[in-house]
């Protein structure tokens, strides 16, 4: 049987019918289900602090709002997610039109890469940022250009300016960005949208919106009358949903309509809209989160002082810190003592490790596996 398999799967026939943009996708390597390292490990307490997600689960408005719609689930979906964007549009004060909603806002990074990019576009991102728009980007044969990073890791928007050319099709600006949780301000950003040419997209990812503190954090919703500015917001970071994947895109009507023609009919499942409405109402739930992650961000950077290691101060759910080690060695020694981290290598910071801030209870764990594994490692 297998030898029948692999003899129908001769390499060369891919290599002749293979697309050559897709060969500079190195494909996602996801991380062990937890439990699945449960069982490897024979233990039962395992922490997954490497993804972002709300580590007081999901919002209780919007698991009500699953519990009650299951008696739906042999009718395909509102493939217009329609009130869920008249509550967006309500609460945003943005026009329905100026609203789509998306399989998480990764969805979205995909439709606007189906419905502008071509062999041969160039799209300029930060040093270290989010994968999805490199992905998005070769998937469609555009080239990214990588401007390098400034302070903390972080974006340049003049040296982001500086790399738009007249190929430049889009610029992605992550903010605050994954994964060091630095910030653009509204000066900075203004001034990089006054200088970049009008017919270059401006993409601003917000998938950390409702974290942030620091009162000179742009609203990307101020600027999308420019017409060209797509702003990204998800309903998997502080809302707790992640696992249902809904996100949504706002943007001027005639941008939205273009994403509207490539994104697939029925792309926001029935659940996932539910809980994206009712989680929006959920402003207990919301602040109650965003206690806690303020909370942890001062218990972990003091944790991180006192081993004399240095982070980036963050104003979202996760801290980018530096060990005097590969990030993949203080990754395996984490993961044996049953706390899960994201390795920097994958961002191009390999003696970084990127952790989400989880509950009091998980951040004190982290820090003592921390300070074990340094010590292992420092033997
Ligand atoms: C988590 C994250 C997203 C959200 O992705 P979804 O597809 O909505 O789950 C988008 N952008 C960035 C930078 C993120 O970190």
């Amino acid at each position: 049987m297998e030898e029948k398999i692999l003899k129908n799967n001769r390499a060369w026939e891919y290599d002749s019918l293979i697309r050559r943009e897709i060969l500079e996708i190195s494909p996602y390597v996801p991380g062990k289900p937890v439990d699945e390292v449960r069982r490897e490990l024979g233990i039962t307490d395992v922490i997954k602090l490497a993804s972002n997600e709300n580590p007081l689960g999901p919002s209780p408005k919007g698991r009500t709002a699953v519990s009650e719609v299951l008696s739906e689930l042999h009718i395909y979906p509102d493939g217009n997610s329609f009130y869920l964007k008249q509550a967006l549009a309500a609460k945003l004060g943005v026009k329905v039109e100026e609203l789509i909603i998306g399989n998480g806002s990764d969805e979205i990074i995909k439709l606007l890469a189906e419905a502008f990019f071509r062999p041969g576009d160039e799209v300029v991102i930060s040093e270290h940022t989010f994968g999805e728009y490199a992905y998005a980007a070769h998937l469609m044969g555009a080239k990214i250009r990588r401007a390098p990073a400034g302070q903390d890791f972080g974006h340049d928007l003049e040296q982001m300016a500086a790399a738009v050319t007249e190929r430049t099709k889009a610029v992605f600006i992550c903010n605050p960005n994954n994964p060091t949780g630095t910030m653009i301000t509204k000066d900075e950003l203004e001034k990089f949208i006054s200088s970049v040419p009008s017919q270059v997209l401006i993409v601003l990812d917000q998938a950390y919106f409702e974290y942030v503190e620091d009162p000179a954090y742009p609203d990307g919703i101020d600027y999308i009358g420019d017409g060209r500015v797509l702003v990204l917001r998800t309903f998997s970071k502080i809302y707790g949903l992640a696992g249902l994947r809904v996100g949504y895109g706002i943007g001027a009507a005639g941008l939205i309509s273009y994403l509207n023609r490539v994104k697939e009919p029925f792309n926001v499942n029935i659940p996932a809209q539910a809980a994206a409405r009712a989680a929006l109402e959920d402003t207990e739930f919301l602040a109650k989160s965003k206690k806690l992650n303020q909370d942890g961000i001062a218990f972990l950077t003091a944790g991180f002082t006192e081993l004399g290691l240095d982070y980036v101060p963050t104003q979202a759910n996760f801290i980018l810190f530096a060990t005097p080690y590969h990030s993949k060695d203080v990754f395996q020694r984490m993961l044996e003592k049953g706390v899960i981290v994201r390795t920097g290598d994958i961002f191009g910071l390999p003696k970084y490790i990127r952790v989400t801030v989880g509950t009091e209870e998980q951040n004190e764990r982290f820090l003592k596996a921390l300070k074990e594994v340094l010590s292992e490692l420092g033997k």
